[in-house]
């Protein structure tokens, strides 16, 4: 069991305000497997200070040292929750989907707390729709998602895919050669394409740029483009007919 002491932190830690813990306060993960365990090391290994809650002592000691604290607890138990400051806590995440019942009873303990941010996984469209009937603000899928952007990745030209809603996703991809060598503003792209280059990073430059109109974008650039999903595949596609 992690030897630091939770409760004995600073409000601070807590609230989230002020420094020097972590910008915004700590992040409770409520599940430590493969999503949960894998997200709260993610967000430790980024200097936030992560509560981490799960019902079995191995998962809890495999997490202990990376988390600012780590503890086997079953968090269905709302006296438990409030024992370990969860209601002071401004961002939870509840990463428990192939046990249902524990999923909602969790999610419905945590809206009773009052916290201000809550994620929860869901694992099916119903787990998702039940989350979301009972006021749960960001239901994540991961397999779901992660399928969807997997399809992109796997029909080629698009290297990179950020689905930000049902109609709007971030793309990375190579300018189609038909925009290529022209400054940007001569082409129309937005009106032509339904898209919106959003930034570009040269060939051998290691950062990006912002996508300005008099920007001129070449082949062997990456763009970050953004629109529809259909419009940003379509535009990403723009190449295929003269490669065939
Ligand atoms: P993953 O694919 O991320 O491993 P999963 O949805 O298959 O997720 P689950 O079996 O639902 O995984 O649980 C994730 C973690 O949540 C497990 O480590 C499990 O021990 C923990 N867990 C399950 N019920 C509770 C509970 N009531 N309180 C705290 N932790 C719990």
């Amino acid at each position: 069991m992690n030897e630091k002491s939770w409760l004995a932190r600073p409000a601070a830690f807590f609230a989230g305000d002020p420094k020097p813990l972590s910008r915004e306060g700590a992040v409770a993960v409520i599940g430590l497997g493969r999503f949960g365990g894998s997200l709260a090391s993610e967000l430790a290994s980024h200097g936030v200070d992560v509560i981490g809650i799960d019902i079995a002592e191995a998962v809890v000691e495999e997490h202990a040292e990376r988390l600012a604290y780590a503890c086997r607890a079953d968090a269905t138990d709302e006296v438990v929750l409030r024992q370990l400051g969860i209601d002071e806590v401004s961002r939870v995440v509840i990463a428990i989907g192939s046990d249902l019942q524990a999923s909602i009873l969790i999610a419905s303990r945590i809206l009773k707390l009052g916290n201000r941010h809550i994620w929860a996984k869901a694992i099916s469209e119903p787990h998702a729709e039940i989350l979301h009937q009972m006021g749960i603000s960001h239901v994540v899928r991961p397999e779901n998602d992660m399928g969807k952007r997997l399809a992109h990745l796997i029909r080629g030209h698009i290297s990179d895919f950020l689905p930000i809603d049902e109609d709007f996703v971030l793309a990375r991809t190579t300018p189609p050669v038909r925009i290529a060598d022209v400054p940007l503003a001569s082409i129309g792209v937005r009106t032509k394409y339904a898209v919106t280059i959003v930034a570009f990073k040269r060939n051998g430059n290691a950062h990006w740029d912002i996508a300005d109109p008099e920007v001129t974008l070449y082949a062997d650039d990456e763009i970050l483009i953004a629109g529809h999903p259909r419009k940003v595949e379509a535009f990403s596609e723009l190449d295929k007919d003269a490669e065939r």
